[in-house]
Protein backbone atom coordinates (compact mmCIF):
# COMPACT_ATOMS: atom_id res chain seq x y z
CA UNK A 1 0.00 0.00 0.00
CA UNK A 2 1.06 3.54 -0.99
CA UNK A 3 2.96 4.94 2.52
CA UNK A 4 0.31 8.04 2.43
CA UNK A 5 -2.96 5.68 2.01
CA UNK A 6 -0.84 3.97 5.24
CA UNK A 7 -0.23 7.16 7.00
CA UNK A 8 -4.05 7.88 6.61
CA UNK A 9 -5.21 4.75 8.26
CA UNK A 10 -2.75 4.92 10.93
CA UNK A 11 -3.94 8.65 11.69
CA UNK A 12 -7.98 7.46 11.42
CA UNK A 13 -7.73 5.06 13.88
CA UNK A 14 -5.59 7.38 16.41
CA UNK A 15 -8.73 9.79 15.98
CA UNK A 16 -11.41 7.03 16.18
CA UNK A 17 -9.91 5.67 18.92
CA UNK A 18 -9.30 8.97 21.14
CA UNK A 19 -12.76 10.28 20.00
CA UNK A 20 -14.25 7.25 21.10
CA UNK A 21 -12.26 7.63 24.60
CA UNK A 22 -14.18 11.17 24.71
CA UNK A 23 -17.68 10.33 23.33
CA UNK A 24 -19.24 7.34 24.31
CA UNK A 25 -22.96 8.37 22.29
CA UNK A 26 -20.12 8.20 19.36
CA UNK A 27 -20.51 4.35 17.53
CA UNK A 28 -17.25 3.90 15.63
CA UNK A 29 -17.10 0.50 13.43
CA UNK A 30 -13.41 -0.18 11.90
CA UNK A 31 -14.88 -2.48 8.59
CA UNK A 32 -12.01 -4.84 7.14
CA UNK A 33 -13.18 -6.84 4.02
CA UNK A 34 -10.16 -7.60 2.60
CA UNK A 35 -11.27 -7.16 -1.04
CA UNK A 36 -8.73 -7.84 -3.95
CA UNK A 37 -7.03 -4.86 -5.15
CA UNK A 38 -8.60 -3.27 -8.36
CA UNK A 39 -6.69 -3.86 -11.61
CA UNK A 40 -5.75 0.18 -12.45
CA UNK A 41 -5.45 -0.47 -15.98
CA UNK A 42 -9.27 -1.31 -16.36
CA UNK A 43 -10.34 1.68 -14.98
CA UNK A 44 -9.98 4.88 -16.77
CA UNK A 45 -10.18 7.97 -15.03
CA UNK A 46 -7.76 10.98 -13.46
CA UNK A 47 -7.30 10.12 -10.45
CA UNK A 48 -5.47 6.98 -11.85
CA UNK A 49 -2.62 8.90 -10.77
CA UNK A 50 -3.25 10.15 -7.55
CA UNK A 51 -2.99 7.76 -4.08
CA UNK A 52 -5.86 9.36 -2.21
CA UNK A 53 -9.40 11.01 -3.29
CA UNK A 54 -11.25 12.94 -0.25
CA UNK A 55 -14.75 13.07 -1.65
CA UNK A 56 -18.25 14.84 -0.26
CA UNK A 57 -21.36 14.46 -0.43
CA UNK A 58 -24.86 15.98 1.08
CA UNK A 59 -23.77 14.87 4.23
CA UNK A 60 -21.13 17.88 3.79
CA UNK A 61 -24.28 20.13 3.74
CA UNK A 62 -23.14 22.86 1.84
CA UNK A 63 -20.41 24.77 -0.72
CA UNK A 64 -18.90 26.54 1.94
CA UNK A 65 -18.69 22.98 4.00
CA UNK A 66 -16.63 21.69 1.65
CA UNK A 67 -13.59 23.85 2.92
CA UNK A 68 -12.75 20.70 5.66
CA UNK A 69 -13.12 18.62 2.65
CA UNK A 70 -10.25 20.72 0.71
CA UNK A 71 -8.08 21.38 4.16
CA UNK A 72 -8.04 17.45 4.18
CA UNK A 73 -7.32 16.67 1.05
CA UNK A 74 -4.64 19.64 0.61
CA UNK A 75 -2.54 18.09 3.68
CA UNK A 76 -2.75 14.74 1.79
CA UNK A 77 -1.91 16.02 -1.24
CA UNK A 78 -5.08 14.55 -3.06
CA UNK A 79 -7.92 15.29 -5.23
CA UNK A 80 -11.36 16.71 -4.20
CA UNK A 81 -14.45 14.43 -5.27
CA UNK A 82 -17.94 14.46 -4.83
CA UNK A 83 -21.37 12.88 -5.16
CA UNK A 84 -24.23 13.90 -7.37
CA UNK A 85 -26.27 15.11 -4.81
CA UNK A 86 -23.19 17.73 -4.78
CA UNK A 87 -22.85 18.90 -8.12
CA UNK A 88 -26.62 18.93 -8.84
CA UNK A 89 -26.58 21.46 -5.91
CA UNK A 90 -24.10 23.28 -7.52
CA UNK A 91 -21.61 23.10 -4.64
CA UNK A 92 -19.01 21.75 -6.81
CA UNK A 93 -18.27 21.56 -10.49
CA UNK A 94 -19.28 18.33 -12.48
CA UNK A 95 -15.88 17.51 -13.27
CA UNK A 96 -15.30 16.63 -9.57
CA UNK A 97 -18.12 14.29 -9.64
CA UNK A 98 -17.69 10.25 -9.20
CA UNK A 99 -19.54 7.75 -10.37
CA UNK A 100 -21.46 6.61 -13.11
CA UNK A 101 -22.10 9.51 -14.84
CA UNK A 102 -19.01 11.01 -13.25
CA UNK A 103 -15.59 10.19 -13.42
CA UNK A 104 -14.43 6.76 -12.29
CA UNK A 105 -10.99 6.71 -10.25
CA UNK A 106 -8.98 4.45 -8.68
CA UNK A 107 -7.23 5.92 -6.32
CA UNK A 108 -4.92 4.05 -3.28
CA UNK A 109 -7.12 5.56 -0.77
CA UNK A 110 -11.03 7.02 -1.01
CA UNK A 111 -12.43 8.96 1.64
CA UNK A 112 -15.76 9.14 0.88
CA UNK A 113 -17.49 11.52 3.18
CA UNK A 114 -21.30 11.70 4.07
CA UNK A 115 -22.08 9.57 0.84
CA UNK A 116 -24.74 7.14 0.81
CA UNK A 117 -22.93 4.45 -1.43
CA UNK A 118 -25.95 4.86 -4.38
CA UNK A 119 -24.97 1.64 -6.65
CA UNK A 120 -24.25 4.89 -9.28
CA UNK A 121 -22.29 6.65 -6.99
CA UNK A 122 -20.20 3.44 -6.34
CA UNK A 123 -19.84 2.26 -9.91
CA UNK A 124 -17.45 5.81 -10.23
CA UNK A 125 -15.20 4.74 -7.00
CA UNK A 126 -15.31 0.73 -6.73
CA UNK A 127 -11.74 0.87 -8.28
CA UNK A 128 -10.04 2.03 -5.10
CA UNK A 129 -8.02 -0.59 -3.68
CA UNK A 130 -9.34 1.01 0.09
CA UNK A 131 -12.58 2.98 0.82
CA UNK A 132 -12.61 4.66 4.22
CA UNK A 133 -16.53 5.97 4.69
CA UNK A 134 -16.99 8.64 7.45
CA UNK A 135 -21.01 8.74 7.83
CA UNK A 136 -23.74 9.27 10.17
CA UNK A 137 -25.21 6.40 9.50
CA UNK A 138 -23.81 2.45 10.39
CA UNK A 139 -26.54 1.25 8.46
CA UNK A 140 -25.52 3.06 5.08
CA UNK A 141 -24.99 1.40 2.28
CA UNK A 142 -21.53 2.20 1.49
CA UNK A 143 -20.68 0.26 4.36
CA UNK A 144 -21.15 -2.73 2.73
CA UNK A 145 -18.29 -1.46 0.36
CA UNK A 146 -16.02 0.07 2.89
CA UNK A 147 -13.21 -1.44 4.16
CA UNK A 148 -12.86 1.10 6.89
CA UNK A 149 -15.55 3.17 8.34
CA UNK A 150 -15.83 5.84 11.20
CA UNK A 151 -19.72 6.27 11.86
CA UNK A 152 -20.49 10.11 13.23
CA UNK A 153 -20.85 13.15 12.24
CA UNK A 154 -18.14 14.33 9.54
CA UNK A 155 -17.77 17.99 10.81
CA UNK A 156 -16.58 16.89 13.91
CA UNK A 157 -14.42 13.77 12.55
CA UNK A 158 -12.77 15.47 9.22
CA UNK A 159 -10.74 18.29 11.12
CA UNK A 160 -10.05 15.84 13.81
CA UNK A 161 -8.47 13.73 11.14
CA UNK A 162 -6.85 17.41 9.53
CA UNK A 163 -5.79 18.54 12.99
CA UNK A 164 -3.86 14.82 14.04
CA UNK A 165 -2.10 14.89 10.65
CA UNK A 166 -0.94 18.45 11.71
CA UNK A 167 0.80 17.10 14.75
CA UNK A 168 2.88 14.81 12.60
CA UNK A 169 4.66 17.63 10.60
C1 LIG B 1 -29.04 7.61 -14.03
C2 LIG B 1 -28.42 8.05 -12.73
C3 LIG B 1 -27.07 8.36 -12.70
C4 LIG B 1 -26.45 8.77 -11.51
N1 LIG B 1 -25.11 9.04 -11.51
C5 LIG B 1 -24.51 9.36 -10.33
C6 LIG B 1 -23.10 9.60 -10.27
O1 LIG B 1 -22.39 9.56 -11.28
N2 LIG B 1 -22.56 9.88 -9.07
C7 LIG B 1 -23.31 9.95 -7.92
O2 LIG B 1 -22.73 10.22 -6.84
N3 LIG B 1 -24.62 9.74 -7.96
C8 LIG B 1 -25.26 9.48 -9.13
N4 LIG B 1 -26.60 9.31 -9.15
C9 LIG B 1 -27.37 9.65 -7.94
C10 LIG B 1 -27.37 8.54 -6.89
O3 LIG B 1 -28.43 7.65 -7.16
C11 LIG B 1 -27.56 9.13 -5.48
O4 LIG B 1 -28.75 9.90 -5.45
C12 LIG B 1 -26.41 10.02 -5.01
O5 LIG B 1 -25.19 9.36 -5.21
C13 LIG B 1 -26.59 10.32 -3.52
O6 LIG B 1 -25.64 11.27 -3.15
P1 LIG B 1 -25.19 11.37 -1.62
O7 LIG B 1 -24.66 10.06 -1.19
O8 LIG B 1 -24.30 12.56 -1.53
O9 LIG B 1 -26.54 11.77 -0.87
P2 LIG B 1 -27.48 10.89 0.08
O10 LIG B 1 -27.88 9.63 -0.58
O11 LIG B 1 -28.55 11.82 0.51
O12 LIG B 1 -26.57 10.50 1.31
C14 LIG B 1 -26.07 11.42 2.23
C15 LIG B 1 -25.32 10.65 3.30
O13 LIG B 1 -24.72 11.57 4.19
C16 LIG B 1 -24.83 11.08 5.51
N5 LIG B 1 -24.75 12.23 6.41
C17 LIG B 1 -25.64 13.25 6.56
N6 LIG B 1 -25.17 14.16 7.42
C18 LIG B 1 -23.95 13.71 7.85
C19 LIG B 1 -22.96 14.21 8.75
N7 LIG B 1 -23.10 15.39 9.36
N8 LIG B 1 -21.85 13.47 8.95
C20 LIG B 1 -21.67 12.29 8.32
N9 LIG B 1 -22.57 11.77 7.44
C21 LIG B 1 -23.69 12.47 7.22
C22 LIG B 1 -26.16 10.35 5.56
O14 LIG B 1 -26.18 9.37 6.57
C23 LIG B 1 -26.21 9.74 4.14
O15 LIG B 1 -25.66 8.42 4.14
C24 LIG B 1 -27.22 8.88 -10.33
C25 LIG B 1 -28.59 8.57 -10.36
C26 LIG B 1 -29.19 8.16 -11.54
C27 LIG B 1 -30.66 7.83 -11.54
Amino acid sequence: MNPMAAAVFAVVLVVAIGLFARRAALIYRLIRMGKPAARFDDIPGRARAEAVVVSGGRGVGSKDGFAIIEELAGLLGAAVGCSRVVTSAGWRPHSDQVGQTGTKIAPDLYIACGISGATQHMAGCKGAKRILAINADAEAPIMQNADYAVVGDLREIVPAISAEIRKTR
